[in-house]
This record gives structure tokens, C-alpha cells and sequence, in this order.
């Protein structure tokens, strides 16, 4: 009798972010509308898909005989993980990435940003609050941060988490339950809002945090469909309750040097985590420190571009903000690369600089776009790209969150 590990992830841990689906180098990783399944027939065990997840939910095995391995069909029906067996666990060897059976995998690591976080960070907490134990938080805060004219309902949230243990470090998100249940009958699962403020509080010193959610009205194939968490949020009164699990993340973290370069790369609501770090700097800024933060933000017009008003006040001795608009009626489209490309020079000074830390977060169609200026920001300095972005990832300073 055959037995192996079986990879399987977990329903109810899993914020369905696409990120093992996208990682996952041959392809084993798929999603329906609800869960998201390994193929066993596929599925190597090389691993490349674990450190990503942000909560997890990825690094789950199952000792198995080998011809009653949990079908795709199983695994989408799950709500949770099956129990071990344990007459078969007890003889099946645990799971070792990187070392299948004997057999060393070999993978190719053809991620953009690194897998762990900078060197300094601080240690975050995860997976603190789960499915089956949300916490809550009252809503204290509901503001549009999008003109009221414009097409974008973009809302800053803020969650105060009163006596309730919530510890979060820029960077990190939470998952968020919106009530009722969907089409088959079973809870809404989680869906995943990066924090926008930072570890000491939308308020210093309050146990509270904000979000940045943009109603969604329409799906990836452009037709009309209300988004049910982002609705569910941006509606919310003062005083409302919400079912929230996380903290998650554990690499996109800012490094604890107060004064180490962060270049910041975002698209609309990829400002949230921007956001936060730029926050936590100014919290700690002492007018005399030579502070360099440099920002590329990217929204379809100034009215669509959440934080612009506060943005704008903050001098640029502290933070470098380049803005870049892709839709103001008589002007060229301009998207956050090609702010990039016009300040290359600046930018290759950033990369040169060994303490630099790189993070780029929005839609996902930005990531091409943004490698290329880097790399022709690198080229422009002398600087060696394919071995400057393996070192920054090896060093945690290189970091992607794009959905
Ligand atoms: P959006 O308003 O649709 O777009 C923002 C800007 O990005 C627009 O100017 C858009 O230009 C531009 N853009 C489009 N394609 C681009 C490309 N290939 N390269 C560079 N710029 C491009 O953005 P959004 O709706 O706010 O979406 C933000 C994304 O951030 C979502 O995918 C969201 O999931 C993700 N995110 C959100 C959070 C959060 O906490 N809420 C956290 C992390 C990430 P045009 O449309 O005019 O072409």
C-alpha cells in the first residue's frame, strides 16, 4: 500500500488572495467560486508556493494512500480539512518542501518580490483570529476619500478593536466576514483589506485600524455586480459590528531602520499599505533627519486618488510623491512607470543604495510595466538588474502585493 502527504489547503483559513495559484510554478493550484484545490496528479511538493500565502492555509498535508488521494471534486466540496488518519500518518513520512519522497525538486524561483521580509522588521503576529473565532470590532469611521462626482466610491474604514488583543504591523492585512451566506447556502468566506494604518493606530495609541475599500460595482468582465464585502463595508454606520480574522502577512513588512530609502509603488487602493508606512515614518520623522521616501501613485484623475488632499500637505523634504493620472480629459494617459521612467535618475540613486527597500502594490497589470522601469532605472545607474533584484530578494527588499 502506497502512502504519501498529499497537499491540501484549507477552507477555513483561506482568504482566497490567488497568490498559491499564481505562485505555483507547474500549474496544480486552481479555484471555483469558493475553494481553491491542489491537484494531486500535479501537485510536486517543491514548496514555492508555502512562504507566499499569507495566512497559511497553503501548508497543509494529508498522509494519503496513494490511490485514494482526495479528488478535486472533494476538495472543492470542503468547508474544512478531513481529519489524519492516523494509521496512515503514523507510517507516511511528514512533508518536507524542497524533498518529495527522496526525490530533491528542483524550482525556479520566478517570483518579483521576496518571500520573507526585510532583515530589521519587526516579528509579526498572524493568524491570531480565525474563521471559527473572528474578532470584532466596531466601525468608528467612514469617510469617501473619492470626490463625490467621480465614478469611484472609495472609503477610509477605521475598526476599533477596543480591549481585544489586535497587534498589526504596516503592511499586513486582515480578512473581513461579511454576513449572510452565498449562492450555496454556506457563510461568506473572508475577503482580504490590507491595513492602511499604522502598528500604534489610526489614532496613536488607540487599539484601532483603517482600511481602504473601494465598492466594487462591476466584475473583471466589466458588467454590473455589486462586490458583496466591498458593499457590505463602505454601507457600514458608525457603531456597526464587524467580524474580522487575521492579522496576515508576514513579508511585506517596512524595515525597523527609521531612516532607510522606501520606494513606494501603488494604483488606487494599493495606496492602503503605502499609506501606513508613510504614516509610521512621519510619526517617527524628526525634522533634521535626511528622510528619503519616494512615492509613484497611480489613479485615473486627482479626485480619484485616495489620500490626495492629506498627501499633498506633507512636505517633500519628508516624502517625494509623484503622482501619475491615467484619464484627465485633454491630457496623455500617464501611469506610475512612466513617472518612474521620468525621474530614472533619482530612482537609480534609490537602488544603489544597499538600505532601499522596494514595494509595489495595486493591480496586477502594473507589475510589468514597474520591473521594466526598475530595470532601465538600474541600467541607467550602472547597476546590474538580474543581480541587483536576486540580492533584493534574497534580502527581503523587494516586495509585490498586486491583485
Ligand atoms: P483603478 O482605479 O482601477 O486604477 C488605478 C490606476 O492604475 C488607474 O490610473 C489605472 O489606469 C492604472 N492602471 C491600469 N492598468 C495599469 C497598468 N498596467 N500599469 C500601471 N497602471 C495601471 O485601481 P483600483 O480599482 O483602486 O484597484 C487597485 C488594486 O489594488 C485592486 O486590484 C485591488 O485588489 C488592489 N489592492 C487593494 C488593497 C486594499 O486594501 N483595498 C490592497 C492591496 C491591493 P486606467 O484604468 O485609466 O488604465
Amino acid at each position: 500500500m502506497e502512502t504519501f502527504q498529499q497537499h491540501v489547503i484549507d477552507p477555513a483559513i483561506c482568504i482566497r488572495c490567488n497568490t498559491c495559484e499564481d505562485t505555483c510554478p507547474i500549474d496544480a493550484v486552481s479555484h471555483d467560486s469558493r475553494n481553491y484545490v491542489v491537484d494531486p496528479e500535479i501537485c510536486n511538493a517543491c514548496g514555492a508556493c508555502i512562504s507566499p500565502c499569507p495566512t497559511g492555509a497553503i501548508d497543509n498535508w494529508r498522509a494519503v494512500v496513494r490511490d485514494a488521494a482526495y479528488s478535486l471534486e472533494e476538495q472543492f466540496s470542503w468547508d474544512d480539512l478531513p481529519e489524519e488518519n492516523p494509521a496512515i500518518a503514523d507510517v507516511t513520512p511528514v512533508h518536507d518542501a524542497g524533498d518529495d519522497e527522496g526525490v530533491t525538486i528542483q524550482t525556479v524561483d520566478t517570483a518579483r518580490g521576496a518571500a520573507i521580509p526585510p532583515r530589521s522588521a519587526a516579528t509579526p503576529t498572524t493568524n491570531l483570529y480565525g474563521i471559527k473565532r473572528p474578532a470584532e470590532a466596531t466601525v468608528v469611521g467612514n469617510y469617501r476619500l473619492t470626490g463625490a462626482d467621480t465614478e469611484s466610491d472609495v472609503r477610509h474604514i477605521v475598526l476599533d478593536f477596543a480591549s481585544l488583543p489586535f497587534p498589526v504591523l504596516e503592511g499586513q492585512s486582515i480578512g473581513v466576514i461579511p454576513p449572510g451566506m452565498d449562492p450555496s447556502g454556506r457563510p461568506h468566506h473572508a475577503r482580504q483589506y490590507s491595513i492602511a494604518s499604522p502598528r500604534n493606530g489610526e489614532r496613536p495609541g488607540y487599539n484601532n485600524l483603517s482600511l481602504t475599500v473601494k465598492r466594487v460595482v462591476a466584475g473583471a468582465d466589466g458588467n454590473a455586480t455589486d462586490g458583496i464585502c466591498s458593499n457590505y463595508l463602505c454601507d457600514l454606520e458608525k457603531g456597526a459590528v464587524v467580524k474580522v480574522i487575521g492579522p496576515f502577512g508576514a513579508s511585506f513588512l517596512m524595515p525597523d531602520e527609521p531612516l532607510s530609502p522606501l520606494l513606494m509603488i501603488c494604483t488606487g487602493t494599493g495606496s492602503a499599505p503605502m499609506r501606513a508606512m508613510t504614516e509610521r515614518r512621519r510619526r517617527l520623522h524628526h525634522p533634521d533627519d535626511e528622510n528619503r521616501l519616494m512615492l509613484f501613485f497611480g489613479a485615473r484623475t486627482p479626485e480619484e486618488l485616495p489620500y490626495f488632499g492629506p498627501l499633498k500637505k506633507l512636505p517633500t523634504r519628508f516624502i517625494d510623491v509623484n503622482l501619475a493620472f491615467s484619464r484627465v480629459p485633454g491630457e496623455p494617459k500617464r501611469y506610475v512607470q512612466d513617472a518612474l521612467m521620468e525621474r530614472i535618475s533619482d530612482v537609480a540613486q534609490l537602488l544603489a543604495d544597499p538600505g532601499t527597500h522596494v514595494y509595489v502594490c495595486g493591480l496586477r497589470g502594473m507589475e510589468d510595466g514597474v520591473i521594466s522601469a526598475l530595470s532601465a532605472a538600474a541600467e541607467a545607474g550602472a547597476l546590474d538588474w538580474p543581480s541587483l533584484h536576486a540580492d533584493m530578494k534574497r534580502e527581503g527588499r523587494i516586495h509585490f502585493e498586486t491583485y
